[in-house]
């Protein structure tokens, strides 16, 4: 009765030109909801093709969502596949015709007269942000739900589709908590929580790593509890137990004491600036920051004696603390943080790939640490920004009273 399979279109996807947001978005949704998600498939632009998928997902689930196609280009034929698949003609709707005329000021050319096209048997999904409605329509015992391919729109049409989901299924939506970890290695994460990561027994518990950050996965009945017994043993190494991102927390945290942040960043060039822009409301906190990549530029712009970086070299503990200070000065802010290291894939100077430090400057001081980061380019910059964003919040931690 719960049975989803999910069907993405598109040559794009096939070619691998682009990556198949829509099956990940709606896979979520679904489980999320309480549905089981037995099956997930792509398929070109091809009329045949997509009507074979479309039979074939209808006979093995009750609900079968696909994505892409509507449109209208020539490349857009999921309406005709799925008058195909339901044996049905393919219709034009006249009040549908009349609605696109109105959304165009009556200058809809021929092509866009195609999206009034349905199956005889389908009714249409309101698409509230794209020209370019759903179609709903029974195909053997199953519902078939079709929504256009940009992500954005199935983003926007999913609420609907999942209520009228939930109203014709018997499914509960399924408890889940999520926990996001930092500055613990999986291995250890998993010493550490023993018996609570038990699987095969309800609750469900899975542990997932990305760019250092650990998600740790708690679905199914005693989901709360379980995640709450989790969250207790990890003590601060747990940052968020909602989808609060790492800059998101330390945002909340900075905002609550009424402090502000600035960066100065050579490895990481823009990128833990950027993490704190991310956060909606990062203005409260956020004062600015520096990207000082030159030596030239970290004594003229942050005040890091020329002295230190001739002795030291600009990877040093020495330098990124003085960034760090530099910034907190420029920027009369409560806090700064500083990066500097070697992106790779060369070494720079003497410094490895991967290898740098970072400085948090507060008003007792600055403390830093040096980082060792596998990876390349991208996930080194991208661990010591999160790095540097760890250390602030744990200064935050400890300065609690
Ligand atoms: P439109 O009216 O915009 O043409 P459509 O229903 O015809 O909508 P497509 O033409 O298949 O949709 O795709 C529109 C855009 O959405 C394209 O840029 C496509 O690459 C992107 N897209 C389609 N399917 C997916 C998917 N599964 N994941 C991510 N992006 C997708
Ligand atoms: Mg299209």
């Amino acid at each position: 009765m719960n049975r989803v399979a999910l069907l993405t279109i598109g040559d794009e996807l096939l070619e691998g030109r682009t990556v198949d947001r829509n099956a990940a978005t709606l896979a979520r949704a679904f489980t999320d909801a309480g549905g089981v998600v037995i099956a997930t498939e792509s398929v070109g632009d091809d009329v045949t093709r997509i009507a074979d998928s479309v039979r074939r997902l209808a006979a093995a689930a009750s609900t079968v969502v696909l994505t892409g196609g509507l449109g209208p280009t020539p490349d857009d034929l999921t309406r005709a596949a799925l008058a195909a698949a339901a044996d049905c003609a393919l219709v034009s709707d006249a009040a549908m015709e009349a609605a696109i005329e109105v959304l165009t000021r009556g200058h809809a050319p021929a092509r866009n007269r195609l999206q009034a096209q349905r199956p005889a048997h389908a009714r249409w999904l309101d698409n509230p942000v794209g020209s370019a409605p759903g179609l709903a329509l029974e195909i053997g015992a199953a519902t078939v739900y079709a929504l256009p391919g940009v992500p954005r729109e199935v983003a926007a049409m999913l609420p609907s589709v999942l209520d009228e989901w939930q109203a014709r299924t018997s499914a509960r939506p399924r408890a889940r908590r999520t926990l996001s970890v930092i500055g613990v290695r999986e291995a250890d994460l998993v010493d550490r929580l023993g018996p609570l990561l038990a699987r095969g027994v309800t609750p469900e518990v899975s542990v997932t790593v990305h760019s250092g950050v650990i998600t740790v996965t708690v679905r199914g009945t005693g989901a709360d509890e379980r995640a709450a017994a989790i969250r207790a043993a990890l003590g601060d190494d747990c940052f968020a137990d909602d989808d609060t991102t790492l800059a998101g927390t330390v945002v909340l945290a900075l905002r609550v004491r009424r402090a502000t942040v600035a960066v100065a960043e050579s490895l990481t060039g823009g990128m833990l600036a950027s993490l704190f822009v991310d956060v909606a409301g990062a203005s409260d906190v956020f004062a600015g920051g520096i990207v000082a990549y030159h030596d030239a530029f970290k004594t003229s712009l942050l005040d890091v004696p020329a002295s230190i970086l001739a002795q030291h070299t600009a990877v040093s503990e020495a330098a990124v603390r003085a960034m760090a200070s530099g910034a907190r000065q420029r920027f009369g802010a409560d806090f700064a943080l500083a990066t500097s290291g070697a992106a790779g894939p060369e070494p720079d100077g003497p410094a490895a790939p991967g290898t740098g430090w970072i400085a948090c400057a507060g008003p007792d001081g600055a403390s830093t640490r040096a980082l060792n980061m596998p990876g390349d380019r991208a996930l080194v910059r991208r661990r010591f920004a999160l790095a540097a964003l760890d250390l602030l919040r744990r200064q935050l931690l400890a300065d609690t009273p």
